[in-house]
């Protein structure tokens, strides 16, 4: 490929507009082909400059020259039993990122990343135990969708089907990496993955997933608009600490301060706090009666991870008989609690889990 072509991926229609203005014959058609290539790219999934057909030769022939529609390549696919497939995507510089489709009966959840790794470490989470880190791009964040789509043959059924029910009609960002560290990235790629025109998955089917970076949670309101959900995962400061390093930096109050001044809280906008159930850690009845009294006033819903155990983390899972009392108290304050099903265990769809199979492939071939 030739390094001095761009990437048209992950571009505002502005700056699509401003580099195809030098090799648009005359200005009048500029906003027509920035609509046409929106088009092309974003509700078609077309890659290729030369099947756009609507455009004359001579101009898609100058578009290949100077400009690609990019893609990961995908190094791994798991399918779980129960449809879950996991993707381990290579980025152009060989950096690995995962991204995971969940279908559901009503709805095809896609779970993207937003970093290389983590920078942040919270102790049960395994993608923080991994060395490499760095932001990724818009494109990178809008490309997880897009190559999720090709896989699922999903362009071609929007194109023909009658219905439009998509396949991915939910995203969340809950894969690798602190979404609120790379905020204007996840911001022009998430209203990418927004816009009416193109992909168009609406801002209420959008959740972005935090940690607690407290002075970037309301910008999440005012500038992206989708909704929120908050790892929480303890009920004392000291527990927080513990499990969520980042609480030292803002701790429980300051957090959940944040949230009640959070733009456009509504009941039909809830915030959804994670709470991931780990055995005798954070799991008792006095932690769930804590938890009910510190949310108190915040529309809100409760979503009970089991944790998901990796190979050498010091947790285990709450046992079920300690998850029920947990939800039980929780349901008897009037907030819903789904426990949420581990999806895809036989293809280990947590977080972080596929690079680290990789990464032992690769060890093992080098012994070989
Ligand atoms: N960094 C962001 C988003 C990515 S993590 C955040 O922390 O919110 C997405 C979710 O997966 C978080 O709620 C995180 O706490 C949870 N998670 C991480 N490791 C887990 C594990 N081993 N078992 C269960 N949930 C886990
Ligand atoms: Fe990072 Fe989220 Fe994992 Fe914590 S839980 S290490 S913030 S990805």
């Amino acid at each position: 490929m030739n390094s001095q072509k761009a990437d048209l991926v992950g571009l505002k229609k502005t700056e699509i507009s401003n580099l195809i203005t030098p090799i648009c014959g005359s200005n009048s058609s500029i906003n027509m082909r920035v609509s046409q290539l929106w088009d092309w790219i974003y509700t078609k999934g077309e890659t290729d400059f030369t099947k756009m057909t609507n455009m004359s030769k001579e101009f898609r022939d100058t578009l290949h020259e100077k400009f690609y529609i990019s893609r990961p390549e995908i190094q791994t696919k798991l399918i779980s039993q129960d449809g879950t497939r996991k993707y381990l995507l290579k980025l152009r510089d060989n950096n690995l990122v995962e991204t995971v489709f969940i279908p559901d009966k009503d709805r095809g959840t896609l779970c993207i990343s937003s970093q290389v790794g983590c920078t942040l470490n919270c102790s049960f989470c395994f993608t923080g135990t991994q060395g490499l880190v760095r932001n990724l791009s818009a494109s990178e964040i809008v490309q997880q969708l897009m190559v999720a789509r090709d896989d699922l043959l999903e362009w071609d059924q929007l194109k023909h089907s009658k219905v439009k029910k998509r396949l991915i009609s939910n995203i969340v960002l809950m894969g690798m990496g602190e979404p609120l560290y790379n905020f204007e990235e996840v911001k022009s790629g998430l209203k990418i993955i927004m816009d009416e025109t193109g992909i168009s998955i609406s801002r209420k089917r959008i959740t972005l997933s935090t940690s607690g970076v407290v002075p970037k949670i309301a910008s999440v309101g005012e500038e992206i608009g989708c909704l929120l959900a908050i790892s929480f995962h303890a009920t004392t400061d000291e527990v927080r600490n513990r499990l969520v390093p980042l609480n030292k930096k803002w701790n429980i109050k300051s957090l959940l301060d944040s949230l009640r001044n959070y733009p456009s809280l509504s009941n039909s906008e809830r915030i959804t706090f994670e709470y991931v159930m780990i055995d005798n850690v954070n799991d008792s009845k006095e932690d769930a009666k804590r938890l009910v009294k510190l949310i108190s006033g915040i529309p809100s819903k409760i979503n009970l991870i089991p944790f998901n155990p990796w190979p050498g983390s010091e947790f285990k899972t709450s046992t079920s008989e300690r998850i029920r009392d947990f939800s039980k108290i929780i349901n008897a304050a009037g907030y819903s609690s789904p426990i949420r099903t581990p999806r895809g265990q036989d293809i280990m769809a947590a977080c972080g889990q596929l690079k680290s199979v990789s990464k032992k492939i690769k060890k093992s071939q080098l012994h070989a």
